[in-house]
């Protein structure tokens, strides 16, 4: 007798979307044009105007979506950019490639998104920009960190990278922020087939500037008036994204239906991160226990895979060794304790429902 399926942590195996992108691949081929063309103008409208827009310029990564909004916004050396302690090294080394410094600042011990309090202690006079990230899916405190940047006059970049179509308070996420960066790398909650970025803004200027650095700075053809980078969102990535766009609504109701599920049938002991508004997109479904490793090792032999979202908060990353020392116990702690649970669109409810039983299990197993 075999035991059940086994469950990995992300599925990207070709499913409903399968035809649409492959006659979109055949297009981009059959048209022999494949940077910054018609694929890239007509996703970067779409993209817009399912984000609240109303520009959005297609990039090569999250990352650069997150430093070329830094650098159109004029911040680069000697100033300083808050960015949460608990996130994708990404956030802050985007940072660093816009020629600026991270300043980490701590999460908030419930949602794990940066913590207005510790952003505000963490101002100084040469602090420029907030990057808050839209950890897991999640909406950050908008509200509370834009009085922190009005105060001290910051401009705000969202990272969004875990985040489309997420909303706060039935807002648009990133539709009120300076610049707001998503990736499309193929994991994200909209991805392509291979790597990808975006920025939307509502700034005409911003979006020309970002428009011209990632095309090596050109204000026209071999005429390169400033420094640029190459960044460019290819044309069979930007069709890709535009086959799949129209499924993302009905992804992300099937991810807040698994995040469901584990709410309520994992056992209350397990720690889950609040969901502080239900436009969180769950993009992760992180939850925090005491003895990590030996539940994963449980999990593993039951066929069930797992991640860590991260095991390291970043300013203990040995690569942000020389930014100086960050304060940050709540994204410490946090990260000896999380491991991330499977969530994706393809996951079945009842197999979402099973790993809550093995989780059950474990802490039966371990009393006994
Ligand atoms: C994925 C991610 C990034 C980086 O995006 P890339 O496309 O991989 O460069 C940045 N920040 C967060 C929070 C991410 O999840």
């Amino acid at each position: 007798m075999s035991g059940p399926a086994s469950i990995p942590f992300i599925d990207l195996h070709p499913g409903e979307d399968d035809q649409v992108v492959r006659e979109a691949i055949d297009r981009v081929i059959r048209r022999g044009w494949f940077v910054l063309g018609p694929e890239v103008e007509h996703f970067e409208a779409a993209f817009a105007a399912a984000c609240g827009g109303p520009f959005a310029i297609g990039v090569g990564s999250g990352t650069d979506a997150i430093s070329l909004s830094l650098r159109a916004l004029g911040i680069g050396q000697g100033d300083e950019v808050i960015v949460p302690a608990m996130t994708a090294a990404f956030t802050a080394l985007a940072v660093i490639a816009a020629g600026a410094r991270p300043v980490f600042a701590d999460v908030d011990a419930g949602t794990l998104t940066l913590d207005p309090a510790a952003c505000a202690a963490a101002v100084t006079s040469r602090t420029r920009a907030l990057v808050p990230v839209h950890l897991y899916g999640q909406p950050c405190d908008m509200e509370r960190l834009r009085r922190v940047a009005e105060r001290h006059n910051l401009a705000i970049v969202e990272d969004c990278c875990q985040a489309h179509g997420a909303t706060e308070k039935g807002v648009a996420i990133g539709s009120r922020a300076n610049a707001a960066a998503f990736s499309f790398y193929p994991t994200k909650n909209l991805g392509g087939i291979g790597d990808g970025g975006a920025v939307i803004t509502a700034d005409a200027s911003i979006a020309e500037r970002i428009r011209r650095l990632r095309n090596g700075g050109q204000s026209g053809r071999y005429e390169h008036i400033e420094a640029g980078v190459n960044s460019r969102l290819d044309e069979l990535q930007a069709a890709v994204l535009r086959a799949r766009l129209p499924f993302l609504a009905d992804w992300t109701a099937r991810r807040r239906a698994l995040a469901a599920t584990y709410r309520r049938e994992l056992p209350t002991w397990v720690k889950t991160v609040d969901e502080r508004d239900p436009g969180h997109v769950y993009h992760l479904f992180p939850v925090r226990v005491p003895d990590r490793d030996r539940l994963r090792a449980r999990l593993t032999s039951r066929e069930i895979e797992t991640l860590i979202h991260y095991p390291v908060a970043v300013p203990r990353q040995p690569a942000f060794a020389n930014m100086g020392p960050a304060d940050c116990p709540v994204a410490e702690a946090a990260a000896s304790e999380l491991v991330s649970l499977p969530l994706y669109p393809r996951l079945a409810v009842h197999d979402a429902a099973r790993v809550a039983h093995e989780i059950e299990g474990f802490q039966k197993g371990r009393q006994a």
